[in-house]
């Protein structure tokens, strides 16, 4: 069914570029039908055009409720071309075919953004645009659907290439693209109704997200990947999705990856507090440090593994200045991320024309309510985000001996930390800084002595005599199921411990603990990260 358009209907909210698309298309032969708004842009604009309520022989009504909702425009849109029966009915009942039908929704998703009132959000609900797109898109062997402004051209190039036709590998496109429009739509206006019911775990809840950026590839060469952001309220957490790219190469999937661990790791430190910089290799850590100045954090971040910290992702917790971006640069260094950067700072980071610097207005919020999803073959694993904080938690100590003060700041940063970690996650830290990170081992006492290790090699290449874990605190994300983590960091030096607790052998980890001479606080929450 390759037949010219005949006849179009067009709706749109977003305005944008429709008149000179309209005007191609009656220069193409094509009648035109409008609602009330869209009608009146083209009838202002010069064109031939015929009101939606004149095809219907209804007015539009109920504040636009109704409008198109009628089977003179559902019929059009729906009856099968070539089909004896459907162009019968349609011919007893007056109804003209529809071949070209272009919608674009009312703005839900930006109603929700501006944080409209919750009648204003209603009536931002489009009912005839879903329906018409669904109705057009199911019968796309006959009719061309568009959905996006962006598809203007290529309708406009298909039909002066095919004597005023569309092809039906165009409308098929266009169809599947208009299916994924109308499912986005409904995800959004359904998360809205279970956000404001404040829940999250519900049998039904929709994964909608648009289209932010196709990405050149995934974590690997030849893996497809892109970039998916879901509708945000007006208090959108500021984050990856939010940030702007001040300048640098294009982000690729690893990038993304990276610098949301990155800039969800500084968000664990209040600006208002203290300055916080993290370095971030393969979604870890490679140093994390809180300072009064950024310059001081970055140093004492870098000290924890120079090594590693070559090609990392560097978040800070406040606007970078001059004297930060001074020495960050002077390190290969892929992304910056900060909530903004100073002209000086700007500038300094411009001579790296490669490096992405990306300004997000805010930091994260720790203790926000979010989703987190993790595919699996088949489905999807959806949990609520990680938003425990340590200074939330009842710390209880263990031991005989209690921490210091000075190890009870360090216990909570290294925790704090350790958050962040993949896990097995064991974090040494000492005045305010990571000292050696182990991530990701499948045995925790391997991450214990990776950790110690580490921290080792950063002595040497500092030029000290003893290990920095000489006299740290370390944190577990996990309790110790055996003595042997807990013995692994006492040689390396430790003299305190956070950890959640609850272990069959809490009472052995104990004791060894309190043989060391240890403080040992627990957390009661873990922070297991996969
Ligand atoms: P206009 O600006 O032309 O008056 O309205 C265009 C908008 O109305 C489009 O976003 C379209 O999706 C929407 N629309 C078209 N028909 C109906 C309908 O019957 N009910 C509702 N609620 N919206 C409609």
């Amino acid at each position: 069914a390759n037949a010219p358009v005949a006849r179009a209907l067009i709706s749109v909210s977003d305005k944008t570029g429709i008149v000179d698309f309209a005007r191609e298309l009656a220069g193409l032969g094509v009648a035109l039908v409008s609602t009330g708004g869209t009608y009146k842009t083209l009838k202002d604009a010069g064109l031939a055009v015929t009101e939606v309520a004149d095809l219907t022989g209804f007015p539009e009504m109920m504040d636009g409720r109704v409008k198109t909702l009628h089977p003179k425009v559902h019929g059009g849109l729906l009856a099968i071309r070539g089909n004896a029966d459907h162009e019968a009915a349609a011919k007893a009942h007056g109804i003209l075919p529809i071949d070209l039908l272009v919608v674009n929704l009312y703005p839900f998703e930006a109603t929700i953004a501006r944080g409209a009132t919750w009648d204003d959000t209603i009536e931002n609900i489009d009912i005839g645009g879903p329906a018409m797109i669904r109705a057009a898109s199911k019968n796309h062997d006959a009719v061309t659907v568009v959905v996006d402004a962006a598809d203007y051209p290529s309708v406009i190039e298909a039909m002066k290439a095919n004597g005023g036709a569309t092809t039906l590998d165009l409308r098929r496109r266009l169809a599947a693209k208009a299916y994924a429009r109308t499912a986005s739509y409904d995800a959004a206006i359904s998360n809205w109704l279970f956000d404001a019911l404040k829940e999250t775990a519900t049998p039904y809840r929709a994964f909608g997200g648009s289209l932010a950026q196709a990405l050149r590839y995934g974590e690997n060469p030849h893996q497809w990947a892109a970039f998916y952001k879901t509708p945000q309220g007006p208090d959108a957490r500021p984050g990856v999705a939010t940030a702007r790219q001040l300048q640098g190469k294009e982000l690729s999937y690893n990038n993304l990856n990276d610098t949301d661990a990155a800039y969800e790791l500084v968000g664990e430190f209040d600006p208002a507090r203290t300055a916080a910089v993290a370095i971030i290799k393969h979604a870890n850590p490679c140093g994390v440090a809180e300072a009064a100045s950024l310059i001081e954090a970055y140093e004492r971040a870098l000290a924890c593994d120079p090594v590693s910290a070559f090609g990392g992702i560097v978040a800070l917790n406040r606007t970078l200045d001059a004297e930060a971006a001074r020495r960050i640069v002077e390190i290969f260094t892929e992304v910056i991320i900060a909530p903004d950067a100073t002209d000086e700072a700007r500038a300094i980071v411009a001579a790296k024309k490669n490096l992405r610097l990306l300004v997000a207005g805010g930091i994260p919020d720790p203790r926000a309510a979010g989703l987190t999803v993790k595919t699996v073959a088949g489905g999807l694993l959806v949990q609520s985000r990680d938003n425990a904080v340590v200074d939330a938690m009842d710390l209880r100590v263990v031991t005989r001996r209690a921490p210091t003060a000075q190890e009870l700041n360090d216990l909570r940063f290294a925790f704090r930390v350790a958050k962040h970690v993949k896990s097995n996650t064991i974090v040494y830290a000492k005045d305010g800084a990571t000292v050696g990170v182990g991530a990701g081992q499948m045995s925790r006492v391997d991450s214990a002595r990776i950790a110690a290790r580490k921290a080792e090699d950063a002595a040497v290449a500092a030029g000290h005599a003893v290990p920095l874990t000489k006299g740290s605190v370390v944190a577990s994300d996990a309790f110790f199921p055996f003595a042997d983590g807990l013995l692994a960091a006492v040689e390396a030096g430790a003299t305190a411990v956070i950890q959640p607790g609850g272990s069959m052998r809490d009472k052995e980890v104990i004791e060894a603990a309190d043989q060391a001479g240890l403080a040992m606080v627990f957390t009661g929450t873990r922070h297991f990260r996969h």
